[in-house]
């Protein structure tokens, strides 16, 4: 590596070490939250996004992550009826209409690839070509990826989360293995910090911060988990929304040259100003809660997401009634 970029590396690693030791208080770190947010607004032309979530299914799902409501062996969420065909492309129809940037769908672990296909194709005709459709689904096969591709999807969330293969039912090497295969197929990724708990250290959130850049990823950010009862991490709680911040800026400054989309999940309107541009919005299914929501989870919906993301400066896609 050139001595410039050593260097660089090393300035950086100390400024999120920083922001990560809550020994330090939060007067000595105000000026990295500024900086990572001046550099997101720079990356993204002060632009803002939102990221519109589709619960598809709620299937009882045999990998028994332990912070998940949709894992079988914690028997936390009341079962529902699962969505027809119409009502998801209805709803993702409705949301691309209301100014959406991403439409995902989203899925258990075990979910068949033929339903997705067709729920692609139908969903891309009726949301247009001109934002992205994301899955969010479980493990990919190269030949999987293509055929996603083919069928309207421009773009996969897919992580390693942490403490993968402790907390979850999965490996590193697979969900690296997927990771691989959706970037050779041909489709963006979307990779968020992932599902962060107060229990985690620095080292830990830092090595996926990286990974975001290291993959080459559009998209970072973080994500907090939101304690369920029943399952065994809900134990530990959430973070603070303070030590949420923190975690969005030292996001950005490890990823200081790409992922022009830094999302925070639950919405924490705060971190809008500290290196985040990108709000989620997720109906129906959802492994964050007990039952699926009919509407917006915790009502927060487009409008919303739309009327907090102006506020905070960020220009958003025009909603259809617009023009
Ligand atoms: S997080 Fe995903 S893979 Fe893990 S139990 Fe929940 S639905 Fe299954």
């Amino acid at each position: 590596m050139p001595k410039e970029a050593k260097a660089r590396e090393i300035s950086v690693a100390a400024e999120t070490d920083m922001l990560l030791d809550t020994t330090v208080n939060d007067k000595r770190i105000a000026h990295l939250l500024e900086k990572a947010d001046g550099m997101t607004r720079s990356l993204a032309g002060n632009r803002g996004f939102i990221w519109t979530a589709i619960g598809i299914d709620s299937t009882p799902c045999d990998m028994g992550c332990s912070f998940c409501s949709h894992a079988a062996r914690w028997d936390a969420y009341k079962t529902s009826p699962p969505l027809s065909e119409e009502e998801i492309v209805e709803k993702a129809g409705q949301l691309a209409d209301g100014g959406a940037d991403f439409v995902v769908l989203r899925t258990t672990q075990h979910y068949p690839l033929e339903v997705l296909q067709r729920l692609g194709r139908l969903t891309r005709d009726r949301i247009g070509s001109d934002m992205h459709l994301v899955i969010n689904t479980g493990e990919m096969s190269l030949d999987t990826v293509r055929a996603l591709k083919d069928s309207g999807y421009s773009m996969s969330y897919h992580v390693v989360r942490l403490r993968e293969g402790q907390d979850t039912g999965h490996s590193v090497d697979m969900r690296m293995r997927t990771i691989e295969n959706v970037l050779r197929g041909g489709l963006e990724l979307q990779y968020l910090i992932e599902p962060l708990g107060p229990e985690h250290s620095a080292q830990e959130i830092l090595a996926e911060a990286r990974r975001a850049r290291a993959v080459g990823a559009s998209g970072t950010g973080v994500m907090a988990r939101v304690p369920i009862m029943g399952t065994p991490l809900a134990q530990y709680g959430q973070v603070s929304d303070t030590y949420l911040k923190r975690v969005t800026a030292a996001a950005r400054l490890e990823y200081p040259d790409g992922g022009q989309h830094l999302c925070v999940h639950p919405p924490t309107p705060q971190t809008l100003h500290c290196g985040a541009n990108t709000m989620i919005v997720e109906e129906a299914a959802n492994p964050r809660d007990t039952s699926s929501s009919s509407g917006p989870w915790r009502a927060f919906d487009l409008p919303r997401a739309r009327a907090v993301m102006r506020e905070a400066g960020l220009a958003v896609r025009p909603a259809k009634a617009e023009g």
